[in-house]
């Protein structure tokens, strides 16, 4: 079976909370009909169905949790089209978790979600970034929902942690704060919407290397934290045979709906749901198929300096996504994305010495999946 294809649907434009690098467009009342969800989940399931893929089906806003019976009904709704049918569905939700309540989290569970809550680390990490209108912290709301998502059963969940030049300062103790109130994985989303000065990347490299050694530690302790910016990248050494493993599925295998049922490459390209350089359709009119190849086409990395990079098959130079927001190409890298994904990597291979050097046995068993 060919991978997944990954349907998400911002089911509304607004949020409760007004974060300062939110990416996810203006706030205000407006919700995605229930008839454009439908068609959306439609097309979907055709789709995968044609290219003999399963099917995930991803929440995301605004806050989707602002639309829970719409996303009660998407769910019964997808369920019983996909009955019988051999195609698997799976469900997974970004939120901010300040709506999250014990009764949804279980609901979820039994429906085997990806829960995955936005929490930038600890008190100072988070409270520079995400607050509620009128600027109060969230971070009180938020750190009482990861507390349930963790003693949640049977839940699949993940903390994303966003980092940018306001608050790359903190992040060390941030995610020092994350490791001690939660076992899973850790994604860190660094902001390329964002100005990075010269001054904010010396912090940040900074506070990586301080994060190896925390993560380097945490293996010896037999306590490993699971920091996905690094894992992915011992991973990606360990599986490189002369293919990019990281390589970027926009538009054909990740499709995102807009509040309006416009169709997307990426769920991080929606924005305010209405850039026609890159939608291409809409649920009501249909897929767009000239423009959708189009993307298909000029996504990867036309970028001259990567052709000969000894990195390239590590590195995230073809996430259109990423690219789009920093450069408004989607196949064109940014300084800042070079100089990061040096730096992960680097600090990943250090890291992966170290411990193999040590035969460390939690990180044998984890990467070589023996503990010898
Ligand atoms: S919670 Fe998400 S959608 Fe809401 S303001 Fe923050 S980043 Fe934007
Ligand atoms: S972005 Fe930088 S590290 Fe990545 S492939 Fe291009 S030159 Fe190499």
């Amino acid at each position: 079976m060919p991978g997944n294809l990954t349907l998400t649907l911002c089911l509304t434009h607004n949020c409760n909370l007004r974060c300062r690098y939110c990416y996810a467009g203006r706030k205000y009342a407006h919700a995605m009909s229930q008839k454009t969800a439908e068609r959306a989940l439609d097309i979907a399931l055709a789709e995968a169905q044609q290219t003999n893929r399963n099917l995930d089906i991803s929440f995301f806003g605004g806050e989707p949790l602002l639309e829970w019976p719409l996303l009660q009904h998407c769910c019964y709704w997808i369920q019983q089209k996909a009955e019988g049918s051999g195609t698997r569905i799976r469900f997974g939700i970004t939120t901010n978790g300040t709506l999250l309540t014990q009764e949804k989290l279980d609901w979820m569970a039994g429906r085997d979600f990806l829960v995955g809550l936005s929490i930038d680390g600890s008190a100072d990490m988070h409270n520079t970034n995400r607050c509620f209108p009128g600027g109060r912290g969230s971070h009180k709301q938020v750190a009482d929902a990861l507390e349930l998502i963790a003693d949640t059963p049977r839940l699949r969940s993940k903390v994303i942690c966003v980092v940018n030049p306001a608050n790359c300062i903190h992040l060390r103790s941030g995610v020092l704060w994350l490791h001690g109130h939660y076992r899973g994985p850790i994604g860190l989303n660094f902001d390329y919407w964002s100005e990075w000065s010269d001054e904010h990347f010396a912090t940040l490299s900074q506070q990586l290397e301080l994060v190896a050694r925390d993560v380097t530690n945490s293996y010896r302790i037999g306590h490993p934290m699971q920091l996905e910016c690094l894992e992915g990248k011992i991973i990606s050494h360990l599986r490189s045979q002369g293919e990019n493993c990281l390589r970027c599925h926009i538009g054909e295998r990740e499709i995102a709906v807009s509040v309006d049922g416009n169709f997307f490459p990426c769920s991080r390209m929606v924005g305010d749901g209405d850039d026609p350089a890159i939608s291409f359709g809409n649920v009501h009119s249909g897929i767009d198929r000239a423009r959708q190849n189009y993307i298909i086409a000029t996504r990867g990395n036309a970028t001259p300096e990567c052709k000969l990079c000894v990195l390239r098959h590590r590195c995230l130079n073809t996430c259109g996504c990423t690219n789009y927001a920093a450069t408004g190409h989607i196949n064109r890298v940014s300084p800042f994305l070079c100089n990061l994904q040096q730096r992960l990597i680097q600090l990943a291979d250090d890291m992966a010495e170290t411990l193999y050097r040590e035969q460390n046995p939690a990180f044998m068993q984890r990467f070589y999946g023996t503990a010898e």
